[in-house]
């Protein structure tokens, strides 16, 4: 191999690869895969191996990318935060199993096998038993402090039990450090990404830049409401300066022990946790886990396998950049290449028209996948997407694929750029583009396509939860003229649905039986259903809270909208001028004639007391799992209110666990210990005075 040749591509990798971990690690918004990145980070390795003439000790190659952001103070780690290395391949596997028991000259090595969480590192050191301080990755050797924000995490403990010292094998352990792996539940993920399109903001391309963004969020209460959850995997004590001791002990015997003491300790630990002791063995779990990845609530991007005998890992040590006791496999990602057939447009509730890319189907992480979002036409113009192209299409998040960028090689010179539209591709009336945005709209309110939007969101799961109003019959109800408007729903007739094509008593009786409970639903959902601009889940709950029914946040004036916590400026004028328009009005107007809004709303009335609850003042209470509607902090702030105190971990003082789903081992310690499990429901009713 020529050597200037090698020079050059050496500098121009270099190069790459720095632009792209500050895509990654900086701005969360990588524009590669894991896949494509690390191949790069490879064939720099191979050729600075085959080149040592042109060693860099500030090369890529030897430091893992910083996410060093400069509104966060930076402060450095107790110990190295390295990554393991990272293979796609399960010959390496075989390779990694091989060199260890040659290194360590022994046969029998027992390794753990556990999901990759595909979050961002976090590192969270607790003091004298209760949560002091918590670091991003950074550069592997100091990060951004992010304390406000991690004490959010869902299932974080902020203080631990009495006797927390004593799970440590040390005496006298005062402070500890925990790292693990925070990340959206991709139903939380999904709310927050709905509502980010409802304020008008781009939603997150998946699950971890989500993370990522929200752990840099500087309002802490705005990453509060989002719900971010936590899987922590190590844990070490400190000594008085916040070091920890080089070698990676801990002082357990083994990983699973580390394991268990932080479940013991009340800390969300994966539940995923098995041994192999051969390659083979290894590689058996890797197929199983694999075969799951896409039944779970959480995106894994593959496995870390690690020696399981921390001794054995003491002795292996570390390269510059990684552990030499664990790999971290990842799964071949989701991403598949096709045709771009054409572009269509999608127009949404707000009138929004969104381009979409018709594909020849293609298999893609086990569906197949014919349409994938293209976002806008900037983003069609940045990335010179044309039809007929060849293109790459990546699966961001368990939900909508998109196209990640244009095959330019395989062009034939026969592609056409696709035209933006200057008219509704539905009602035919002028886009129009707001100022400073760059989506177009159709500004026909009455235009089908909005309408139907409308009805939808309506109906939707966190609004009026309407069963059986699926899809297609929002177009049906909409071409045969019976609805026009969410109040229309409540005036059709029964005996009108049970001769609709494909209907019938059953039918009809279903969807009218769903409309007698939509007035039963939340306020803060029916507030939601309304589709107020900017107004999303977490808006509709605050403004739930501070208003007892729709006249009153009616009449609400901006300056006072803008004084409720997580309200600014634009939402208040959002909400004014929603109540002001000739449209949202007969809005409101006609579901207030139809019995949907009533004259006081109740359960966020109560919450709005702030009064002391009999049932709950003076009481403790550990939160454990998901709720169906509460954040894990909305839960333990409405309890706080009613007088009651929230605390990490079971224990005989403890009165209630309050469980959603999900609740780990603190609903097995709390029932070892007879202590009373309420659900949210139950909370509710204890709230509004009930016992
Ligand atoms: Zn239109």
């Amino acid at each position: 191999m020529d050597g200037d040749w090698a020079r050059a591509r050496i500098a121009e990798l270099r190069r790459e690869i720095r632009r792209h971990n500050d895509l990654y690690y900086r701005d969360a918004a990588p524009v590669i895969s894991d896949q494509e990145y690390d191949a790069l980070l490879r064939e720099l390795e191979e050729l600075e191996a085959a080149f040592p003439e042109f060693a860099d000790p500030d090369s890529p190659a030897r430091a893992v990318g910083a996410d060093h952001d400069a509104r966060f103070v930076s402060a450095p780690h107790s110990r190295a935060m390295l990554s393991l290395s990272n293979s796609y391949d399960p010959a390496e596997v075989e390779a990694f199993v091989q060199r260890l028991q040659k290194d360590l000259d022994r046969e029998a090595i027992r390794f753990t096998v556990e999901p990759k969480i595909d979050g961002v590192a976090v590192a969270v050191r607790y003091r004298d038993g209760a949560l002091a301080m918590a670091l991003t990755r950074g550069d592997g050797r100091s990060g951004d402090v992010i304390t406000a924000n991690a004490r959010t995490l869902q299932g974080l403990p902020l203080n631990l039990p009495d006797d927390w010292a004593t799970r440590f094998p040390q005496r006298g352990v005062r402070a500890f450090e925990v790292r693990g792996e925070a990340y959206f539940g991709l139903g939380r993920f999904r709310a927050l990404n709905e509502e980010r399109t409802v304020r008008g903001l781009d939603p997150f391309a998946n699950p971890r830049n989500a993370t990522a963004g929200s752990l840099k969020t500087l309002d802490s209460a705005e990453v509060a409401g989002r719900g971010l959850s936590v899987f922590l995997y190590q844990i070490f004590p400190l000594d008085e300066q916040d070091g920890a001791e080089p070698g990676l002990t801990g002082g357990f015997p083994d990983h699973r022990r580390e394991m268990a003491v932080l479940q013991e300790l009340g800390f969300p630990v994966n539940p995923f946790l098995r041994t192999a002791e051969s390659a083979q063995g290894i590689l058996a779990i890797l197929a199983d886990l694999e075969g799951v990845r896409h039944d779970l609530d959480y995106q894994i991007d593959g496995a870390v396998i690690k020696v399981d005998d921390m001794r054995l890992q003491a002795e292996l040590g570390f390269t510059a950049k990684a552990p030499r006791w664990g790999l971290a496999y990842k799964f071949a990602a989701a991403e598949a290449e096709t045709l771009l057939t054409g572009v269509t447009l999608q127009v949404g509730r707000t009138g929004v028209i969104t381009p979409v890319a018709e594909l020849e189907p293609v298999e893609l992480a086990g569906t197949t996948v014919g349409r994938a979002t293209l976002h806008n036409w900037e983003e069609i113009a940045r990335k010179d997407i044309r039809v007929g192209d060849r293109v790459v299409v990546v699966k961001g998040g368990d939900i909508i694929p998109k196209v990640l960028r244009v095959v330019a090689d395989a062009r034939t010179g026969q592609e056409t750029s696709p035209p933006a539209p200057r008219a509704c591709p539905v009602c035919g009336t002028p886009v129009v583009r707001g100022e400073g945005q760059v989506a177009l709209r159709c500004p026909n309110p009455l235009c089908p396509a909005v309408l139907a939007g409308r009805l939808r969101h309506f109906a939707g799961r966190d609004a009026a939860d309407i069963e059986g109003l699926g899809g297609k019959w929002v177009d049906t109800f909409l071409d045969l003229g019976l609805v026009k408007s969410p109040g229309d729903l409540f005036r059709l007739e029964r005996a009108v649905l049970a001769a609709l094509p494909g209907w019938g008593e059953k039918s009809a009786d279903r969807l009218l039986a769903s409309l007698a409970q939509a007035p039963e639903r939340p306020w803060s959902a029916k507030l939601f259903s309304l589709g107020i601009p900017q107004v999303g889940v977490t808006t509709a709950r605050t403004l739930a809270r501070r208003f007892g029914g729709i006249a009153e946040l009616a009449a609400a004036g901006g300056e006072e909208l803008a004084t409720l916590e997580d309200i600014g400026p634009v939402v208040a004028e959002a909400i004014v001028e929603f109540f002001a328009s000739p449209g949202g009005r007969a809005l409101v107007r006609d579901l207030q004639d139809v019995g949907y809004f009533l004259p006081g709303e109740t359960v966020e009335r109560v919450e709005d007391q702030g009064g002391k609850v009999a049932a709950i003042e003076g009481k403790t209470f550990v939160l454990t799992g998901t709720l169906p509607t509460l954040t894990r902090s909305e839960a333990k702030a409405l309890i706080e209110r009613a007088g009651g105190k929230v605390t990490g971990t079971v224990s005989r003082k403890t009165d209630f666990l309050l469980a959603g789903d999900g609740p780990g081992s603190k609903l097995g310690r709390a029932e070892e210990l007879g202590v009373a499990v309420l659900d949210e429901a139950t909370l509710r009713a204890l709230l509004a005075g009930g016992d």
